[in-house]
C-alpha cells in the first residue's frame, strides 16, 4: 500500500516521525474543517485535496488516513507518529474525515452513511491489527492507559471541537464491525443470539451446540419465531419473510434484510409476547 505523504514528500517537511515512542492504542477522530463534497454526484476529491494540503503546507501537521464520501486515503503507516493532536501523538492514530463543520445531524443521510463507511474501512485494519476496542474514551480514560477511540475535542477541550458532539459514533462502530457482507453462518449466529437471549421461553429447539452449521432454513425458522413476538423487530422480520415468500427477495437478499433489521437499534425496544402484558 502506498502512503500519500511518503509518495509525495512535503518540501517543508517531513511533518511526522518515522517511529513511535509509545505503543499505538488510541484512534483520534477529526474532521478537516475544510473542503467537503456532499452532492453525491461524480467523484468526491475532498480527501485527496486535503492530502495534497498536508503534502505542501508549511504547517507542521499530518495524519494517518483521510476519508470522504467515495474513498479513503492512507497518508502514513501506523508505525509512524503523525502530528494531529497536541500531547497525544505518540500513542495515537489520526483519522481525518472530510467535513466542513461539526454538526452531523443536519447532513444528507446518504452522504453521512457513505462517509462513515469509508472512515470505518480506513480504521478497520488498525482496529484489527492493534486490538483497539470499539468504544469512545474520555481524556481521563486515555490518560489512564485505556485503548479505544477519542474525539479531538476531548483531548484538546476549549481549543478543538471536532468531530462534533453529534458525530454518529455508534453507526461508525457498526459499520466497522460489518465490513464485508456477512455469511449466512454469521447471520445464523446473530439470529440465534437474538432469540436465545430473549427473556421469554422460545419454542424453537436448538439444533445442537454447533452455531456454525445452522442451515438457512433454520435461520428463517428462527426469524419466524422472532417475528411472532409483539416486537417492532419481529414485525420487520415478518415483512421481509413475506417479501421472500412473494418472490421479491431471494435468499441472499432476505439474509441481508435480516441483518439490517437485527442491527437496527431504532427497533431495539422492550419485548412483550402477544396476548400478554409485560
Ligand atoms: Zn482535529
Amino acid at each position: 500500500m502506498g502512503y500519500y505523504l511518503l509518495d509525495n514528500p512535503n518540501p517543508h517537511g517531513p511533518h511526522y516521525y518515522e517511529t513511535r515512542r509509545k505503543p499505538l492504542r488510541v484512534v483520534v477522530i477529526h474532521i478537516t474543517a475544510s473542503v467537503e463534497d456532499q452532492d453525491m454526484r461524480g467523484g468526491d476529491e475532498s480527501a485527496e485535496q486535503t492530502a495534497r494540503y498536508a503534502a505542501t503546507t508549511e504547517r507542521q501537521v499530518s495524519w494517518h488516513a483521510g476519508a470522504d464520501s467515495d474513498s479513503w486515503l492512507p497518508l502514513l503507516p501506523a508505525s509512524y507518529t503523525a502530528w494531529h493532536v497536541h500531547g497525544y501523538n505518540s500513542l495515537s492514530w489520526g483519522l481525518e474525515i472530510s467535513k466542513r463543520d461539526v454538526s452531523w445531524s443536519d447532513e444528507p443521510p446518504a452522504w453521512v452513511e457513505a462517509t462513515l463507511t469509508n472512515a470505518a474501512d480506513a480504521c478497520r485494519p488498525i482496529v484489527e491489527k492493534y486490538g483497539i476496542p470499539l468504544r469512545r474514551l474520555t481524556r481521563a480514560q486515555v490518560d489512564a492507559g485505556m485503548s479505544g477511540f477519542v474525539y479531538h475535542s476531548d483531548l484538546d477541550p476549549g481549543r478543538r471541537f471536532d468531530p462534533g458532539d453529534d458525530f454518529p459514533i455508534r453507526r461508525f462502530f457498526e459499520l466497522m464491525e460489518e465490513g464485508d457482507m456477512p455469511s449466512a453462518k454469521e447471520i445464523a449466529v446473530e439470529c440465534r443470539k437474538e432469540i436465545m437471549g430473549h427473556p421469554y421461553p422460545v419454542w424453537i429447539k436448538p439444533n445442537d451446540d454447533s452455531h456454525d452449521e445452522l442451515p438457512l432454513w433454520q435461520i428463517i425458522q428462527q426469524a419466524r419465531a422472532y417475528a411472532v413476538l409483539n416486537h417492532k423487530r419481529g414485525t420487520a422480520l415478518q415483512h421481509a419473510l413475506q417479501q421472500h415468500d412473494a418472490g421479491e427477495l431471494d435468499a441472499d437478499e432476505l439474509i441481508e434484510k435480516f441483518r439490517e433489521v437485527l442491527a437496527d437499534e431504532v427497533l431495539d425496544v422492550d419485548v412483550t409476547v402477544k396476548g400478554e402484558q409485560a
